[in-house]
């Protein structure tokens, strides 16, 4: 391996991070006493260290890199917009061409009854937005007192006061008395953690009767919305049993509120589909949107708004007080534009449904074998193993939650590859284009890591 410390000198740079630099998501204590990781270039599905190592990034980043990192061509697209126009905003009756052509594209892409969006700069600024706009439209509807959203524990819709709300992360409502007033919270569809002794199929139907049961005892006529990621990411990938959407569905038919189908993960070619919506056949009012829509090359995200919606925030006229400085940033709308041009062109999303999806799928499987894995699960190019203290028994977990996992993460870099713990959850989220050879070298990885972390359990 080539050293370039020389040129990152890792040390220096650490030091100055530690003193410096408070990370998101981070004991910022325990990282300073350790040191960062200084990640310096990267290409195609390879990090490359300030030690001149080279890592596959087995997450796309932040689940966000779609199309691979060092794509010239969208660094190009942005060079040329900011030399043409850099900044211009979208308040106040005014637009510009690469916003224009964004949301059109946003618009054919999309469900054929969501034809709308609302730009912002990332998930959570999106989950705002939701917030505040499911409020507006039942204001618009004559019906104010619609306000109630639900939401799902262990659910994650971002970390702005909205988004931690409207999320089920107990760790983060527990910072700042959260989650605000006027959410509420069901179960999620985790089978394999909570589904006790019921089939995944029951087990599906009756956690989706949660949402009837909410709808219940809240009162629909005070009910506003219900979020949820089709497959929840940063909970720990999880896949709901096939009963679940379906039954979902049936209950949303049969009431009167707004569904808001959390795409900031599942959008963007992640499951084999456009979006995660289209891959369950879900209808949503709403879609938040963000990560993959740029591929991360620059910040942007926004929210897909279904005719039904865009009747009452738009037809029946009014404004609606909200919006973001970088709404439509002319440069982010340029690399989303660029990046959504490359997936077309190299039919990323059919990649993933006909070829490279069902070719690591058939890998992860196979690691379910291994003795320390409870399930391996995936769709698309997203996927979990489930690390377990007794094979075949879900109702054991290790006595340290989310030790293991870390253990299991920490040999996976030292390995080459990077793998994401949430708790004792092993997660994988690839970019798209991650090539044969490289799924195999994956696959190969992440066993050797299962091996050494079993060994180190012993
Ligand atoms: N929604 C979902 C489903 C996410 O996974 C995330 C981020 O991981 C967000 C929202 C928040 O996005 P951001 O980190 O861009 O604010």
């Amino acid at each position: 391996m080539t050293a370039v410390s020389n040129i990152y000198p890792t040390a220096a740079l650490r030091a100055a991070d530690a003193a410096h630099h408070i990370h998101p998501f981070s004991d910022t204590k325990e990282l300073n006493a350790e040191g960062s990781r200084i990640i310096t270039q990267a290409d195609g599905v390879w990090l490359t260290d300030s030690d001149g190592n080279r890592i596959m990034d087995g997450m796309a980043g932040l689940w966000c890199v779609q199309v691979g990192h060092g794509r010239k061509e969208i660094a190009d697209a942005v060079h040329k917009q900011m030399c043409e126009l850099s900044y211009y905003n979208t308040f106040f009756k005014t637009t510009h061409p690469p916003v224009v052509a964004l949301a059109e594209k946003l618009a054919q892409l999309a469900p054929d009854h969501m034809n709308r969006v609302f730009f912002c700069s990332s998930g959570s600024e999106a989950n705002d937005t939701v917030f505040r706009m499911v409020r507006h439209y039942w204001a618009q509807m004559g019906k104010p007192e619609k306000q109630v959203i639900i939401g799902r524990w262990n659910g994650y819709h971002g970390s702005t006061l909205a988004g931690t709300s409207l999320g089920g992360m107990k760790a983060m409502h527990g910072q700042g008395n959260l989650p605000v007033p006027g959410v509420h919270h069901i179960d999620q569809p985790y089978w394999f953690g909570e589904g006790g002794d019921m089939s995944p199929e029951d087990f599906g139907i009756a956690v989706a009767r949660k949402l009837e049961e909410a709808i219940d005892q809240i009162g629909e006529d005070k009910v506003a919305a219900f979020i949820a990621e089709p497959i929840q990411g940063a909970g720990g990938v999880i896949i709901p049993p096939e009963t679940y959407w379906p039954e979902v569905k049936r209950i949303l038919k049969e009431r009167d509120i707004l569904f808001v189908a959390d795409e900031v993960i599942c959008g963007f070619g992640r499951l084999g589909s456009w979006f995660g919506s289209d891959y369950y056949d879900l209808k949503p009012d709403l879609m938040p949107i963000a990560k993959g829509l740029s591929s991360g090359y620059l910040p942007i995200g926004g929210v897909m708004v279904s005719d039904r919606v865009a009747e009452g925030i738009i037809d029946k006229g009014g404004e609606f007080y909200h919006g973001y400085t970088y709404s439509g940033h002319p440069a982010c709308a340029a690399a989303a534009l660029a990046n959504l041009e490359i997936m077309e062109r190299e039919k990323l999303v059919e990649r993933v449904r006909d070829d490279i999806g069902p070719y690591l799928q058939k890998h992860w499987q196979a690691l379910g074998d291994h003795p320390l894995v409870g399930e391996a699960r995936m769709v698309g190019l997203v996927g979990a193993l489930e690390l377990v203290p007794v094979k075949g028994d879900r109702t054991k977990k290790f006595a340290d939650e989310g030790t293991v996992g870390t253990i299991c993460r920490d040999i996976s870099f030292k390995n080459g590859l990077v793998m994401r713990a949430v708790s004792d959850r092993m997660i994988i989220s690839p970019p798209l284009v991650l090539s044969h050879e490289e799924a195999d070298l994956l696959a190969a990885t992440a066993k050797k890591t299962l091996d050494e972390t079993y060994a180190e359990l012993k």
